[in-house]
């Protein structure tokens, strides 16, 4: 029997929705939304879309939601002072520097200056060690998001084979903990890794974080397995692919999700849960100086 398929896009709304009355809840509370900024540096197209759907998300769920653009010809010391203009604004709880950022400007020292109370991002490394030693306040969102889908499954993880395909810092490696926090045996896999095909097949959940479309084939998958595609690699009509050889893949798993509408919707709203998330933690902790 064919995969069930799990839609993103419905429980994102789920996510959405629950966010939405946590916003009010805090609105109500505080006299003032939530709110998420980012900072865009350069024109990429791609990111010029990822930046205004964040925008207006934000703003769908009563959250003030907020775009710095700066020019792609921005110093290293431009950008610096737009993050430490956030970092001191007490109406931004949390903000992201949309990535990738223009060559030449050093990625990873500006994202180090961002706060790591709003770093919604969690790429932070205060927020990257706090996951790994199990105690994340913010955890990057595409994984958060793969979390929720598992969650949806209904499927138990604690002593589930899981596998990684990809370590990226913003989905590979914060997953592998989030999913070491829920008991899975967890097994990451990359572009050095012997026989990722045989890696794979031993999985009880397989995720895919590569961007290299159909790279995970159909025989790759464990009858039975959880198939989760992170991948989302543009082909010149526009079109997203997957990792995952979806028609193959689906025919053996239990679950898989789509691409488009599988992670990307649980993306974003796991961006705006993160973003409650740091705007109560600031609040509890004004509270607790006054
Ligand atoms: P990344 O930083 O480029 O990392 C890619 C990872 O894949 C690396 O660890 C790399 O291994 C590994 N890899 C590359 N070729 C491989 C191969 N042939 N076999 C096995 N592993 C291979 O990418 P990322 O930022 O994690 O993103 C991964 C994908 O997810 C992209 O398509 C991206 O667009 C997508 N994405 C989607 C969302 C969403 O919301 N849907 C969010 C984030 C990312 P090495 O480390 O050895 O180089």
């Amino acid at each position: 029997m064919p995969a069930q398929i799990l839609d993103g896009k419905a429980i994102a709304a789920k996510v959405r929705a629950e966010v939405a009355t946590g916003v009010a809840e805090f609105r109500a509370a505080f006299g003032r939304p939530p709110g998420l900024d980012v900072i865009l540096v350069g024109d990429d197209p791609a990111s010029q879309v990822y930046v205004r759907n964040k925008e207006k998300a934000a703003t769908e769920v009563g959250m003030r939601g907020r775009v710095h653009r700066l020019a792609a010809t921005a110093s290293e010391a431009e950008v610096r002072a737009s993050i430490e203009g956030l970092n001191a604004d007490p109406e931004v709880d949390g903000f992201l520097v949309q990535l990738p950022l223009p060559k030449g400007l050093p990625e990873t020292a500006l994202l180090d200056a961002v706060s790591p109370s709003k770093d919604v991002d969690g790429l932070h490394p205060v927020n990257a060690g706090l996951l790994a030693l199990g105690r994340a306040k913010l955890a990057s969102a595409t994984p958060r998001g793969v979390m929720r889908l598992l969650a949806e499954t209904g499927i138990d993880l604690v002593g589930k084979r899981a596998v990684i395909v990809g370590r990226s810092n913003i989905v590979g490696k914060p997953l592998a903990q989030l999913l070491l926090g829920a008991h899975a045996t967890v097994t990451i896999g990359h572009s050095r890794t012997r026989d990722l095909a045989a890696v794979c097949r031993d999985a009880d959940v397989l995720i895919a974080a590569v961007g290299r479309p159909a790279l995970v084939r159909g025989d790759w998958v464990k009858p039975g397995a959880v198939v989760i595609d992170v991948g989302t690699t543009r082909n010149e009509a526009g079109k997203l692919a997957g990792d995952v050889a979806f028609e193959e893949a689906r025919e053996r798993a239990s679950f898989i999700t789509p691409v488009p509408g599988g992670v990307g919707p649980m993306t974003i709203a796991c961006l705006l849960e993160n973003t409650l998330i740091a705007a109560r933690d600031r609040m509890a902790a004004e509270k607790r100086r006054h």
